[in-house]
């Protein structure tokens, strides 16, 4: 079935969206940094994700907004998303091709297609004395950030994967999720959650999370629901929030940082078919936390900034009505095989362009952190 969705005729997608968004993009500084020397190596690594993301995605981002944080970063590359054993893939194994440069099988995430655990970039950067950090708007041990924090061949294995990634060093995890922690979730019912609190600081909501003095704040536990955090009019300014505390912490690492930001909800809502402006919504509060670490790169040049997806979801096409206005269909309420957009800036950026497998980004992004010195 396809699903039929109009943008209003000449009314530019912008007109769709609160002023006071509109404002904040329009008065946003254009920030950025000149290219990079061919071979340089990043201090820190700021790898971010819009789940489901394909270029139709980005198509109506762009017209919403012309000035999208993206646009600055002028390496711009199409990912092969193809998993081990299957063309059309999932977060689990395209996760895990970005993290370990392993393609794997559908549903395992941070092993290998022989079910066998492989490093992840993450790990590489917790042996080189780099601070770390995974983000995301579902669960913290949703298939994208597990990919990077944690080796299990069912990415449903939510409380074991909550174990793994909560007490191997990770400096900074934040999302939805509490659920995990919880004795329900853990084979052996212990309360997961009070055991890391020892670890952590440990906040439940975004208020909270604003009131926290940072400067005073190593290891950051934020778990804002008990599942997923809900598309932005739930969450609010939470992506932006959780984006700069990140930041602020790691960025205090001499020897640099690997950071994972992720939003989910490209990809959820075009599971359900979702109206266009829902779309554009999350693609520009994901472009939000793309500013925050183009600003941080402007401060730090060292910094390599990623932005891509895993697949794409929904089969987005934009056709045209009687005006030439756009369309929007969906062919599909399932993920589908299309190159995916990544752009890149910093060091090691030229690393990204082209026509690139999804593994050789993993490969690139771990050779990266063993050449640092
Ligand atoms: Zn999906």
């Amino acid at each position: 079935m396809i699903r039929t969705l109009t943008l209003p005729g000449h009314v530019s997608p912008l007109a769709l969206l609160p002023p006071l968004l509109l404002m904040l993009s329009a008065c946003s500084p254009r920030v950025g940094s000149s290219p990079s020397p061919p071979g340089a190596v990043p201090q820190s690594i700021i790898f971010l994700i819009a789940d489901g993301a394909g270029p139709a995605h980005w198509t109506l981002a762009a017209f919403a907004d012309e000035e999208l944080a993206v646009r600055q970063m002028k390496t711009v590359g199409l990912i092969d998303t193809r998993g081990f054993d299957h063309t059309v893939s999932g977060s689990a194994p395209t996760a895990t091709a970005y993290a370990t440069g392993v393609r794997s099988r559908m549903g395992m995430v941070g092993v290998g297609p022989d079910s066998l655990p492989r490093e992840t970039v993450l790990e590489a950067a917790m042996e080189r004395g780099m601070s770390t950090g995974l983000m995301t708007t579902t669960a913290i041990v949703d298939a994208t950030p597990a990919a990077f924090g944690a080796h299990r061949v069912r990415r449903s294995d939510s409380g074991i994967i909550a174990r793994q990634m909560s007490t191997k060093g990770i400096d900074v995890l934040m999302g939805g999720g509490r659920a995990a922690f919880r004795a329900g979730a853990q084979p052996d019912a212990i309360d997961l959650l009070a055991e890391v609190r020892q670890k952590y600081t440990y906040v439940e909501s975004i208020d909270e999370l604003r009131r926290l003095d940072l400067a005073s704040v190593d290891r950051l536990l934020g778990l804002f629901a008990e599942g997923d955090m809900g598309v932005v009019s739930a969450r609010g300014a939470a992506l932006h929030d959780m984006t700069t505390a990140a930041l602020r912490i790691l960025g205090r690492n001499p020897n640099g940082f690997f950071l994972m930001i992720e939003n989910e909800e490209s990809d959820t809502q075009a599971h359900a078919n979702a109206p266009a402006e829902v779309v554009i919504r999350e693609m520009l509060d994901f472009d939000g936390a793309v500013r925050l670490a183009l600003e941080y790169q402007a401060d730090h040049p060292q910094t390599l900034v990623l932005v891509t997806g895993d697949h794409e979801t929904g089969g987005i096409s934009l056709t045209y009505d009687q005006r030439r206005e756009v369309v929007m269909q969906y062919a599909s309420g399932a993920h589908t095989g299309v190159l995916i957009p990544i752009f890149a800036s910093g060091p090691g950026a030229e690393r990204f362009g082209g026509i690139i497998r999804n593994d050789e980004v993993g490969r690139a992004l771990i050779e990266l952190v063993r050449a640092r010195r």
